[in-house]
């Protein structure tokens, strides 16, 4: 029967890490009583080592889950006697004061405005000399609320001990001998949940501190009768302080104790319960049965579960396996996979193209700021239209078209195209890391200056040979077009909206005509300023309402987007002339073609240097860069941190561990079945 209860105990610690819920709990005996009751004395006593914490005013702070595992003594005799704290993974203990000290930092380390926790801490002890056991010490019951012990402590110990009374835990309700038993907490409340006293133990502690008659008769358990009745125990040190005695010294007192007054406890009209080897022995009976007892409907209620959880892992998985190993190394690969597959935005001919988009903008707001603005502008067309030969070109517009070349590599190319490349990747390595938490960080990709460098010869001269100037001029002319088709769509869509082409006619009419109004106003004012009648009141503009100000609004672009169109198509039909087409000797008056040449060379060269700056090292350094920080630099627990981070996966792994465990559980309770038939039901009485 032995077998049975260390089995079971091993199998509680298991169901304890599946879940907390009533059903899958196999029975612990659960240690009540008020303080100073004796009750540290008493499990000092079953376990034969001083370990619990002592000390003014120290009360239990934290539930102690105490395991209690018989290990055979060694062959050489020696005792091999530890502790272990396994949520804390200190290791082996042997030397019982440090238990003690480790219990006392515990129960200290619950804040004072706490002043008790829940949580339970897990204790293990191994020895020859202690029977398999689970015990749970709670605080204390408090008789009187002190001033440093909050009123509130009462209640929160009341609930405490309430959730672990519970069934099916077997109760050890410690009360002194030389307290009314009437007054005793412990039994009080083991009484509110178990009126029977079926799994009820009462343990009267102090036996030493009444007359022998009144400790056998409150032993006979008559006032109060107990199903599994009452033990007598006397666990007294001697009254000395700073004497050190062993266990063992205490125990062979309260036996002497015992011994001295047999009559009266081991007389022939009772057998009463009195020691603390009987305690032990008792307390070994009591957990075997009621274990035993509840084996059969544990067994049903873990065969439950397990059913339960392996359909529903056949279900939502299709019984596939995960590990977080598994899950990361997947994860790796996804990344990499996903980072290639993003990286050819990143070729070189993609990056020149998006380069080329943005200069094309570029070269059109420089056209616009040096040429279409420029009142010299129909000059220009016609003599574009005219014989004239380049050399006899009036040399201000070769400043012009330099001036235009210069604005347009000195605009800070390098420094855009870098920041081009640069957001791009890093919404790349954003989107690649979307969700997950893992921070990359982009290599270095600031080399501005660099890339500014390398293009800085084309801010001095620009050497076309005749296909690159053809290619310019074809691009200048798409360009254009598409420029031009814009400004058509515009036009459409302002015409749309203002009720027609007509009326968009006279409303851009009347623009133009209030256009024309205010220049000659100004002009007017200009003249008076100039003969010093500028005291003069201002002319107020009449208001006019004669259409609504989001159509003069329309209007207004209408007319920009009408003259925008009529300029394109001047250029346009100047970059398909002969003249155009003949060469580069005919830049100054092609400066489209020129431009758009000078673009494309910019945009090459930035591309070419930023692939073999910074791109390729990246595009090298990242893939490293994710193995190193997901498969070399992460260690166990951060695996399955990061695993679990993943709430799919978490969902998974959390099933699947529970599916094991019960299996488990399930194949060692299997395994017991042989030993149910033994099990007897308690006897009253030894
Ligand atoms: P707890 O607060 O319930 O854990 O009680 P303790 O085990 O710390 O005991 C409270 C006090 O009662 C201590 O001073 C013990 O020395 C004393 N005590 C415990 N058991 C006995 C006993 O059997 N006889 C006598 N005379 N004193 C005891």
């Amino acid at each position: 029967l032995m077998h049975l209860t260390r089995k079971l105990i091993e199998i509680r610690t298991m169901l304890l890490s599946i879940d907390q819920s009533d059903a899958l709990k196999l029975p612990s005996i659960v240690v009540i009583g008020s303080q100073s009751s004796g009750k540290s004395s008493v499990l000092e006593a079953i376990v034969g080592h001083e370990f619990l914490p002592k000390g003014n005013n120290m009360v239990t702070r934290r539930p102690i889950e105490l395991t209690l595992i018989h290990t055979p003594a060694s062959k050489a005799g020696e005792q091999v006697e530890y502790g272990e704290f396994p949520g804390l993974g200190l290791g082996k203990i042997t030397d019982f004061k440090h238990i003690q000290k480790t219990l006392t930092d515990l129960n200290l380390a619950v804040p004072s405005t706490e002043a008790v926790s829940n949580e339970p801490i897990d204790l293990r002890i191994y020895s020859p000399h202690v029977p398999d056991l689970t015990l749970i010490d709670l605080p204390g019951y408090v008789q009187i609320s002190s001033l440093d012990q909050p009123e509130s402590l009462k209640e929160k110990i009341a609930a405490l001990c309430e959730r672990y009374i519970r069934e099916p835990n077997i109760i050890l309700a410690v009360c002194a001998a030389d307290v009314d038993l009437a007054n005793s907490p412990a039994l009080r409340a083991s009484r509110k949940v178990d009126p029977l006293g079926l799994r009820t133990i009462g343990v009267v502690t102090k036996m030493d501190l009444v007359p022998p008659e009144q400790g056998a008769g409150i032993l006979t358990g008559n006032r109060y009768p107990l199903h599994l009745g009452y033990v007598g125990v006397v666990c007294k040190p001697s009254g000395k302080k700073g004497r050190k005695e062993t266990m063992d010294v205490v125990a062979r007192r309260g036996d002497e104790y015992f011994r001295e007054n047999r009559e009266q406890f081991y007389g022939s009209s009772s057998s009463l319960m009195v020691g603390s080897d009987t305690l032990r022995r008792r307390l070994m009976e009591v957990l075997e049965s009621s274990m035993a007892s509840s084996l059969h409907g544990i067994t049903n209620a873990v065969q439950l579960e397990l059913e339960e959880a392996q359909y529903q892992f056949k279900v939502q998985y299709n019984d596939r396996r995960i590990s977080p190993e598994s899950y990361v190394a997947e994860t790796v690969d996804a990344l990499k996979a996903r980072f290639k597959e993003f990286t050819t935005q990143f070729r070189k001919p993609a990056v020149r193209e998006k380069l080329k988009t943005m200069l094309d903008e570029r070269v059109m707001d420089v056209l616009e700021q040096l040429y279409w603005s420029d009142k010299r502008v129909n000059e220009f067309t016609a003599l574009g239209e005219s014989r004239t030969r380049p050399d006899e070109v009036e040399p201000y517009w070769r400043y012009k078209l330099e001036a235009a070349s210069s604005l347009l590599t000195k605009s800070g190319v390098g420094r855009d195209s870098t920041l081009l490349v640069a957001d791009g990747l890093r919404a790349l390595i954003d989107s690649i890391a979307a969700g997950r938490a893992i921070h990359i960080p982009p290599a270095r990709l600031r080399a501005p200056r660099r890339v500014e460098n390398c293009i800085k010869p084309y801010k001095y001269e620009v050497e076309i040979d005749e296909r690159e100037w053809e290619n310019g001029r074809k691009e200048a002319v798409q360009l254009f077009e598409r420029e031009l088709s814009m400004c058509e769509d515009k036009l459409k869509e302002i015409r749309k909206r203002v009720g027609g082409g007509r009326r968009l006619n006279h409303l851009v009419t009347y623009v133009r005509s209030l256009e024309e109004r205010e220049r000659e106003r100004k002009k007017k004012r200009l003249a008076m300023i100039a003969s010093g009648e500028d005291d003069a009141v201002e002319p107020t503009e009449e208001e006019s309402y004669k259409y609504p100000p989001g159509q003069i609004l329309d209007a207004r672009h209408a007319a920009l987007y009408t003259d925008r169109l009529s300029t394109l198509k001047l250029r346009l039909a100047a970059l398909k002339s002969k003249r155009c087409r003949s060469g580069p000797e005919n830049d100054m008056l092609c400066p489209e073609a020129f431009l758009n040449v000078v673009a494309d060379k910019l945009a090459y060269t930035s591309a070419m240097f930023i692939n073999i700056e910074l791109l390729d090292q990246f595009f090298y350094q990242f893939p490293r860069e994710i193995d190193s920080r997901l498969l070399y630099d992460l260690d166990r627990k951060e695996i399955v941190d990061f695993a679990r981070e993943n709430p799919a996966v978490r969902r998974h792994l959390d099933l699947q561990e529970r599916k094991d465990k019960l299996e488990e559980v399930m194949k060692q309770l299997n395994s017991l079945s042989t030993l149910r038939s033994d099990v007897k039901p308690t006897p009253r009485r030894p």
